[in-house]
């Protein structure tokens, strides 16, 4: 496929505003592109190089992507610059500045989708002394080869800027219509999906092997699978309930999410988010290479700070300074991790994540004899008191609370479901939790805030069964002058001129942005409300919040959670129900 039919495809999706129809394009596009296209085509529409796990960033700036445009077309830099601030968008400043450019094609031949995506790839590769000027030069040849429109995308890829608002879900839909022609067989691909982590690889896959593929989709070492997550309950007759009078009760650490793959003598681990975080953890792939009895496993755990002096364990706000990039080492001595592994998902080339959840364990205990590396706590529960009273020692001993896990269920990739059930200290206040949302739009500010152009927040939480955002919040408080100027300053990047197709609001903002950045906000109740959609689902009232407000004095961004990982309607709805039972709760004790 040529280049300039992906982007009139990018055009089109530009300017839709329903998923439906979006779902449409990409499967027309999917359905044009050649089988060795279509995961290139998947990771440039979501604006990556690879998935995260794979860490590659392009590195370039925008001062260096102006100077690409700038020798690209005869322009000045200032030009650039000038168009750039007009514009909002270096995309269109590209395309604009190309079609005034005198400078002739630099060769009339048309490229192809791969060989963007190649260029792009040794753009990433290229680093160490000189590399900021070859980098330049390589995207001014993209440029000056470009037409304009062309030149908006290949331009808009490097800055990060390149996502169509194609969320995981909406992609999988669409390969699900090109490879069996309707739209049932998404949940297999999120399977396979699940598996590896890898939306290219998944396209790929049933783009060249069709259903079969997909069907014998295997775990691969060195791929992470996507976590499993925790329901929430407010009380241990509830969680007693829910799983059938009998459970596991783990000890809950607040520390690293460790995914750890070991073959050999070879040791990655990966992040909740699924990032590549080997470098923060060589103490730990020391301890996985010593202590683990298996040649090739993949594991499940937190880590956590250890203080062997006083035998406690450090609150998560310390375990976070082993997060760096220098001075590891020293790092390491102050502040030892213990990995506390609580699930084995692949053992000597065999998938464990279908065996039931008791048998795993047992296989933990087995595999597990260590000092750094440990099984993490548990007891078995058959009554609220005995799981109460495991919760009560679990807070005393520091820790954050438990999770409750069905003895009998498999290892469930990538969803949230009841198989693990979280109790946290927090839970017992009303709306004590925070709320994770994501930015969908922004207003501008008034009086004292008028100077920083910047008055507040629409949010949204994450529908997952429509994969949309919902708005459930304006939220006008909590922020710090640093943070008005941080989100004033991102926002703009992602300004859209109308509603992003997947974001569904009643509220309408002064600038609606992308839906890309989430937000941690605290808030003092769940209410009713006709102003927002979340969890409205076709009724007059959906939720809102009281008293909202942005937590932390730190970055407000949360960078470390993407947009499908910010909190759901559903789980919004859970929370409204648990608070009216609180308050029903306390009302009676009065
Ligand atoms: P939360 O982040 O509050 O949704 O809780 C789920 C997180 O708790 C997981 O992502 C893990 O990082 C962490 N966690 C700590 N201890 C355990 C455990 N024993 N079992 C499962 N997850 C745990």
């Amino acid at each position: 496929m040529l280049f300039k039919e992906l982007a009139s495809y990018y055009e089109q999706l530009d300017s839709v505003s329903s998923r439906l129809k979006m779902i449409e394009i990409l499967t027309e596009l999917f359905k044009r592109a050649k089988p060795d296209e279509v995961s290139n085509i998947v990771y440039i529409t979501q604006g990556v190089l690879a998935p995260p796990f794979e860490g590659i960033e392009f590195g370039m700036a925008e001062k260096m992507v102006e100077e690409a445009i700038a020798i690209a077309t005869g322009f000045t830099k200032g030009d650039i610059e000038k168009e750039y601030k007009k514009q909002g968008d270096m995309g269109k400043a590209a395309q604009l500045i190309k079609e005034k450019s005198k400078l002739k094609r630099l060769s009339s031949k048309e490229f192809a989708v791969n060989e963007v995506y190649e260029t792009m790839r040794k753009i990433a590769a290229t680093s160490g002394e000189g590399s900021k000027d070859t980098k330049i030069k390589m995207l001014a040849n993209l440029v000056a080869a470009s037409t304009p429109l062309e030149a908006k995308y290949v331009v808009k890829y490097p800055l990060n800027e390149l996502r169509m608002g194609v969320g995981d879900a909406t992609v999988l839909e669409a390969l699900s219509v090109i490879g069996t022609g309707d739209r049932k067989f998404k949940s297999e691909l999120e399977n396979a999906y699940n598996l590896c982590s890898d939306l290219g690889l998944v396209a790929e896959s049933i783009a060249k092997g069709g259903e079969k593929a997909i069907r014998n989709f295997k775990i691969t070492l060195f791929k992470p699978i996507r976590p499993s997550l925790a329901e929430r309950l407010p009380t241990a007759e509830e969680i007693l309930e829910k799983m059938h009078g009998k459970c596991e009760v783990e000890q809950k650490y607040d520390g690293f999410r460790c995914q750890i793959h070991k073959q050999g003598h070879r040791v990655k681990i990966f992040s909740r988010r699924l990032e590549d975080t080997t470098h923060m953890y060589p103490d730990l792939v020391e301890a996985v290479q010593k202590e683990v009895k298996a040649e090739s496993v993949i594991l499940d755990g937190e880590a956590i700070a250890y203080n062997e002096k006083t035998q406690e364990f450090l609150p998560f706000q310390e375990t976070i300074q082993r997060k760096r990039k220098h001075g590891i080492e020293e790092k390491i001595e102050e502040m030892p991790l213990k990995l506390f592994a609580f699930d084995v998902m692949y053992l000597n080339g065999e998938n464990y994540m279908v065996r039931p959840y008791h048998e795993r364990r047992e296989t933990l205990r087995k595999i597990l004899k260590g000092y750094t590396l440990l099984v993490s706590g548990s007891i078995t529960a058959t009554t609220p008191k005995q799981l109460e009273n495991y919760f009560e020692e679990s807070i005393e001993n520091g820790l954050e609370g438990i999770i409750a896990k069905e003895l009998n269920a498999q290892y469930i990739a990538g969803a949230r479901k009841f198989s693990w059930i979280k109790l946290k200290r927090s839970y017992k206040g009303a709306l004590s939790d925070t709320l994770d949302l994501v930015i969908v739009g922004y207003f501008l500010g008034r009086g004292t805030r008028a100077e920083f152009k910047f008055g507040g927040l629409l949010c949204a939480t994450y529908n997952k069964k429509r994969d949309m955002f919902e708005t459930i919040s304006r939220i006008g408080s909590g922020f710090t002058e640093k943070q008005m100027v941080e989100l004033k300053e991102a926002l703009d990047k992602i300004k859209v001129k109308a509603k992003p197709p997947r974001v569904d609001s009643l509220v309408e903002p002064d600038f609606w942005v992308s839906p890309r950045y989430v937000v941690t906000i605290k808030a003092d109740e769940i209410t009713k409300s006709p102003m927002h959609t979340c969890g409205r689902d076709g009724g007059e009232f959906g939720y809102a919040l009281r008293f909202p407000r942005l937590v932390g004095e730190e970055e407000a961004i949360r960078k470390d959670k993407s947009v499908e990982e910010a909190t759901t309607t559903k789980e919004v709805i859970e929370m409204y129900s648990q608070q009216k039972r609180v308050s029903v709760g306390s009302q009676e004790e009065n």
